[in-house]
């Protein structure tokens, strides 16, 4: 399966699941799929930037 191209530049878990730029960062300093990045929803929020992926998002907010 490809990953479109938002999903497939992302860092991968063990399980070869993309890592959202909006994760938190767990106790071995690797992307955790259970939290959330706080500072990263308010960025997102301020900048208009895709929570997935983080670049910015277009005219249509979304996701990219
Ligand atoms: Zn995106």
């Amino acid at each position: 399966m490809t990953l479109p191209q938002g999903l497939a530049v992302l860092p991968k878990n063990e399980r070869v699941i993309p890592i959202p730029w909006s994760a938190g960062i767990g106790a071995d300093g690797k992307g955790d799929l259970r939290s959330i990045n706080l500072a990263k929803i308010r960025n997102a929020y301020e900048q208009n930037r895709c929570l997935i992926c983080g670049r910015r998002l277009g005219d249509f907010l979304g996701s990219c």
